[in-house]
């Protein structure tokens, strides 16, 4: 694929290489920009959940090179089976196919994700050092000066805040910013063995706490589940993880049943309090900018908020190469993204606050589908 090189930009530093930044990093450095990746974590790891890829998702790792690798190591779908929340079958959607020889939806384990990606990051030849974070960020007019938290200091031409909800980065440059803010829900995730017959996702309707099943790989699935929060004086153990998800799933049938009466404590199970907030402009500060949900973080409504980082780490490469200024480009992906993330996220949280309220469903579909097809467009 032909790309216009970035020409007012020669270096550029991720902070933070999950999905975001390791997209945005990609779609540089393939534009002739020497990227090098910074993580927090001494290990580069993921947490072992699967995560839904929707056509739109699939659509932006596309561009990235990425496709053929998520289909073969995922899983790809072309409908969503609606059941009642006791396992009658309500009916079949077929899922749209947004672009030729575009799947249309699918899932993947987090870990194999981060993989392909991490993969990608190596064949072209990054440097990635890990177990680090930034201690102060200098804008110099042209550049940042970097003091990492090992001592050790850098110049690069932009510097790009991919390190997620608790953003260090965000906290340095940009004081108008905040915290996400609790919605009032939490999510279940369990990764588990793929339910015998389960063909396609399946989600589970009619029941205060909804619930879903993605396939991840032929012999995976993972199952999330929607609850009101409930505070806690201390997080809950893995044996009170699984007693917790068993008795909520008491009412379900179908394969949220079987996958009830078949769970074990060794699955990884996890239950995450959600937040959302779609961060003030401006989303630069000089040289400095942040992407993902730094910028952008939803809840799982739409299960979008990976594809929404992916989609942004491509739109920065883009808007860099097409403007004559690195502050235009800036600009320009600033006023590109900011109005699909928050279409995302307004969706996303009405949705969830209909789920608390025990809204209309005919009211949740509406703003789950017209949020959808908007998404299809586009990016
Ligand atoms: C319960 C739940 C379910 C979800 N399900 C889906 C789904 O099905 N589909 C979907 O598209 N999205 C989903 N999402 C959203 C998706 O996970 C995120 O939007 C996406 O991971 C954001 O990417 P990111 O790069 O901004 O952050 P991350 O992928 O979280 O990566 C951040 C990286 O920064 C590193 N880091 C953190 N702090 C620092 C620091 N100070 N210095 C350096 N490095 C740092 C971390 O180690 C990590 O590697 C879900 C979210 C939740 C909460």
């Amino acid at each position: 694929m032909d790309r216009e090189n970035i020409s007012s930009v020669a270096s550029a530093l991720v902070v933070g290489g999950g999905i975001g930044g390791m997209a945005a990093a990609i779609a540089l450095a393939e534009r002739g920009v020497a990227v090098g990746i910074i993580d927090l974590d001494p290990e580069w790891r993921v947490y072992g959940a699967g995560i839904t890829i929707t056509g739109p998702t699939l659509r932006a790792y596309r561009r990235l090179g990425l496709l053929d690798a998520i289909k073969a190591q995922g899983a790809i779908t072309t409908r969503t089976r609606l059941f009642r929340f006791d396992g009658v079958h309500l009916h079949d959607l077929d899922e749209p196919v947004i672009e030729e020889g575009l799947p249309a939806t699918g899932g993947i384990m987090r870990p194999v994700l981060h993989r392909i990606m991490q993969e990608r990051v190596r064949a072209l030849a990054m440097p990635v050092r890990l177990g680090l974070t930034v201690s102060a960020l200098d804008n110099t007019g042209n550049g940042v000066d970097v003091a990492f938290s090992d001592g050790s200091r850098g110049h690069y031409d932009l510097v790009i805040g991919a390190d997620s909800v608790a953003s260090r980065v965000r906290d340095l440059a940009f004081p108008h910013m905040g915290p996400p803010l609790p919605t009032g829900q939490g999510c279940w995730r369990i990764s588990i063995a793929r339910p015998p017959g389960l063909e396609a996702g399946e989600f589970y309707l009619g029941h205060a706490n909804p619930c879903g099943i993605t396939p991840c790989a032929p012999d995976s699935v993972y199952m999330w589940m929607l609850t009101p929060h409930v505070e806690r004086e201390r997080f809950m153990d893995d044996a009170e993880l699984y007693d917790e998800l068993k008795r909520l799933l008491a009412d379900f049938g179908g394969n949220a049943g079987w996958i009830r009466d078949t769970m074990t404590r060794a699955d990884w199970i996890n239950y995450r309090p959600l937040a959302a907030v779609l961060q003030p402009k401006t989303w630069f500060n000089g040289r400095i900018v942040l992407l993902g949900d730094a910028a952008h973080a939803t809840t799982p409504h739409l299960a979008s908020g990976a594809g929404m980082a992916v989609e942004s780490g491509i739109v920065l490469a883009e808007e860099l190469a097409r403007a004559i200024s690195a502050e235009a480009g800036l600009l320009a992906y600033q006023e590109r993204r900011y109005p699909r993330c928050k279409d995302v996220i307004d969706s996303s949280v009405a949705v969830g606050r209909l789920q608390l309220a025990h809204g209309d469903p005919a009211e949740h579909a509406r703003i789950l589908e017209g949020a959808l097809a908007r998404l299809n467009e586009p990016f």
